[in-house]
Formats: C-alpha cells, sequence, structure tokens
C-alpha cells in the first residue's frame, strides 16, 4: 500500500532536515531497526557502543557519541516500556550533536517510522546521518511488468521498486535448430515453427492474465537474448491494452530469473523517463486547458485555495520547490500581531532577534504560529478528494511551474462558481 501524498510530504521535508545535520566530528549515530528485529538486541549492542565510545581519543567526540547513544538508549527503553516490537514499518533513529559549532552542544534524537519497511539492520556513527535507505523510499515505485524470453525459455516477473516477484516460468519444449539434417530437416523445421507458435502463445496468454490483473501497471519491459523477444512480439498475439503498455525491447544474457534482473538494472533510466513523461503530460493537460481558456486551469495560491474550497480541484500541481511557511508573529513591545511569510522558517527564527516591529520599531518579535503552506493544501486536498501530483523541476514543464505560475497550480473537474 503506496503512502499518501501527506505522509510522504513530511517524510521529505524530515529527510531534507536531517541531510543538512553535519557533526564536528564521527558523532552522529543512525541506528535502522527493521520491523522483526529483536529490540533487546538493539539496546544490548548500543550498549555495546557505549564501552566502545569510551575510546575514542577526541574529549568533546566521546563525549558527543556517548551523549547520543544514552539519548537512544532512553527512547528506546521508553518505547520498549509500551510496545513489545518495533512498529509496522521498523524504525530509524538518528542522534547526534547537531550545533554544527564548537562553542554548545546540542545533542538531538529524531526517530522515523518509515513509509515502507526498513530492510537493512545498521549502526553507523560517521560524521552526517546515514540517510541512503530512507531516500530510496522517496524514489517513485510503479508496478512493471518484466518479460525475459529466448527459445527456451520464458520468466514473467512484476517488478515494485526493488521488490521482484517472479509470476511464472514457461519452458518452450521446442526442438533445438540442429537437431536434425538430411531428408527431414524441412519437416522438422515446420514442426519447429508450429511449437515455437505454440509457445509464444502460451507465453502471450500468461502475460495477458498476469498483467491484466493488475490495474496499477505502469508499464511492460520485455528483454532476453537473441532475436527471439522481436519474434515473440512480432506475432501480435498480446492483448492490445496489453502490448501498448511494452516501453522497452532490452538485450540479456538471459531468459530467467537472471534475466529479469539484467532487465531491472538496465530499465532504470526507461522508468526514470516514465515518470518524466508523467510530470510532463500532467502539465502539458493544463497548459492545454490555459490556452484554450476553458477555465478549468488555475494557478497560484490564491486562485488554487478557492477552487479547492468548492471542491473543484481534480488534480493538484505542486511543484517540489514550492513551500512557505506562514509565521504569526507578536511584538512584545507594543503587542502587535502580524503574519509574514518565509521560505525558510529555520533561517527566519534565526534572524527573528534582529529584526524590528513596524509597529513600535523595537526587537522584541516573537513567533506565535506557524503553518506549512503546502501541509494547508494537501490537508484540503485530501478532505475534497483531490489528487496531489508533486512536480519536479526537472523538465522544462517543471521549471515552468514553478517560475510562471508561482509553484502551484490545479486542473479542475468543473469551473467554480
Ligand atoms: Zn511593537
Amino acid at each position: 500500500m503506496p503512502a499518501d501524498s501527506k505522509t510522504m510530504y513530511h517524510f521529505r521535508k524530515m529527510l531534507e532536515e536531517l541531510e543538512s545535520k553535519k557533526g564536528r566530528g564521527t558523532e552522529l549515530i543512525s541506528v535502522y531497526i527493521p520491523p522483526d528485529f529483536e529490540l533487546a538486541k538493539v539496546l544490548q549492542q548500543l550498549r555495546e557502543e557505549q564501552g566502545t565510545a569510551a575510546n575514542i581519543k577526541s574529549k568533546s567526540t566521546r563525549k558527543n557519541v556517548q551523549g547520543a547513544l544514552e539519548r537512544i538508549i532512553q527512547f528506546l527503553q521508553a518505547y520498549m516500556r509500551t510496545n513489545k516490537k518495533p512498529p509496522k514499518n521498523g524504525l530509524a533513529i538518528f542522534a547526534g550533536n547537531v550545533a554544527g559549532r564548537d562553542d554548545y552542544v546540542d545533542i538531538q534524537l529524531y526517530w522515523i517510522e518509515p513509509p515502507e519497511p526498513v530492510r537493512v539492520r545498521m549502526y553507523r556513527c560517521d560524521q552526517q546521518f546515514v540517510l541512503d535507505p530512507l531516500k530510496e523510499m522517496l524514489e517513485v515505485k510503479e508496478t512493471v511488468g518484466v518479460v525475459a524470453i529466448d527459445g527456451k525459455e520464458a520468466t514473467i516477473a512484476t517488478v515494485r521498486g526493488k521488490n521482484i516477484d517472479i509470476e511464472r516460468s514457461l519452458t518452450s519444449g521446442v526442438p533445438s535448430k540442429h537437431g536434425k539434417g538430411g531428408q527431414s530437416a524441412r519437416r522438422f523445421e515446420r514442426l519447429r515453427e508450429i511449437a515455437i507458435h505454440e509457445y509464444f502463445k502460451r507465453v502471450a496468454e500468461a502475460m495477458n492474465s498476469i498483467f491484466s490483473n493488475i490495474p496499477d501497471l505502469k508499464a511492460i519491459l520485455v528483454g532476453g537474448p537473441g532475436p527471439t523477444k522481436e519474434d515473440f512480439l512480432k506475432e501480435e498475439l498480446l492483448h492490445p491494452n496489453i502490448r501498448e503498455k511494452i516501453i522497452g525491447v532490452i538485450d540479456t544474457g538471459y531468459a530467467d530469473e537472471q534475466g529479469i534482473k539484467e532487465i531491472v538494472n538496465k530499465a532504470g533510466e526507461i522508468l526514470g523517463e516514465l515518470e518524466i513523461m508523467k510530470e510532463k503530460n500532467l502539465m502539458q493537460k493544463f497548459l492545454q486547458e490555459l490556452v484554450i481558456g476553458s477555465g478549468l486551469a488555475v494557478f497560484g495560491e490564491e486562485e488554487v485555495r478557492k477552487a479547492l474550497e468548492v471542491g473543484a480541484v481534480d488534480r493538484l500541481l505542486i511543484s517540489e520547490a514550492y513551500g512557505e511557511t506562514r509565521a504569526q508573529l507578536k511584538c512584545m513591545g507594543c503587542g502587535y500581531e502580524f503574519e509574514q511569510r518565509t521560505k525558510n522558517f529555520k533561517i527566519f527564527q534565526q534572524q527573528l532577534p534582529m529584526k524590528a516591529c513596524p509597529k513600535c520599531g523595537e526587537k522584541k518579535l516573537t513567533i506565535v504560529g506557524a503553518h506549512d503552506i503546502v501541509e494547508e493544501f494537501l490537508e484540503m486536498a485530501e478532505q475534497k478528494g483531490s489528487k496531489v501530483e508533486f512536480i519536479s523541476t526537472q523538465t522544462e514543464e517543471g521549471k515552468q511551474l514553478q517560475l510562471g505560475f508561482k509553484g502551484i497550480a490545479a486542473i479542475l473537474r468543473f469551473k467554480p462558481g
């Protein structure tokens, strides 16, 4: 079950924050716990690491590593008081001194139950947090059909992210080309052709039935050694709606599970392009509506908000570069309250003591409330059943959304009011 866009947005934000943290020394700790792993064992290992940390030469690094370990141990102990097992998807815990300067220490602990199961068991102490296992979960995961075929065998699989499921393996039973010679050669060749055709039919039937049962199947890749895969496709035995999903034909060394893996490895680029195509298509649909003046395309925060409120939004398009925080400020000098927007809330917070109140001029502003705008939009979309699509800035269209359409746009179901 893929996580919803709100969960993924929070997850992405959290990773951005963790990525920005740097240790002064090798003192940032990352712990990954798979769902079925025993927490008591993790605790035991962390205690051992505490012992090892006593040997760290640099006094400040030693203190920080020990401090971070202590925080993680306390967290786990508290967690274990109410839970016997890790959460459904496991846990990722990060702790360390994130002050990023020499004059003080700020040991923080972060923990995440990721949107997908943690697959690695890991303890790492480094200058950065180890985030790759989580970043992989950010990649868009579509279900893709993969077929490897040669004259001897065929393998049909479905792939989602890094998960490969072999759905079926078939053997051809076709005798090899150089089976017989002499007078019967023509007859043999004829029989061989029939056998190949029967084999292709079986493969096509299996593909038709397996792939038509996957409603969200994004694409199909066909591979294998030699010309068999092309011969197979030429016979046009596939349902038209299965056939139209084939987006690539790839040469591989094998037609078994190994061949499937080869196709998946080579397919990364093709699948990346597929995701980009999806973004491009959505943006083009938006632009088309805009150009013909149907009234079914709106952009900019205000217009999109209005359309969302009346439930008119079909697709909400948010640039990955879009994002602001609305901060409610209050002056502790004169009591004046006002709102300000910022792209980078962290820096805004840091600089606030230097800012003067627009009313009385005193530098006594304090934050009394803060709202992430993207989050507001995600919530509205959820309530009104609008689909949300985050659009990268990799494409021309994506850049257009970011720069030309203020980072946020929508394709509407109907014209509001
Ligand atoms: Zn004031």
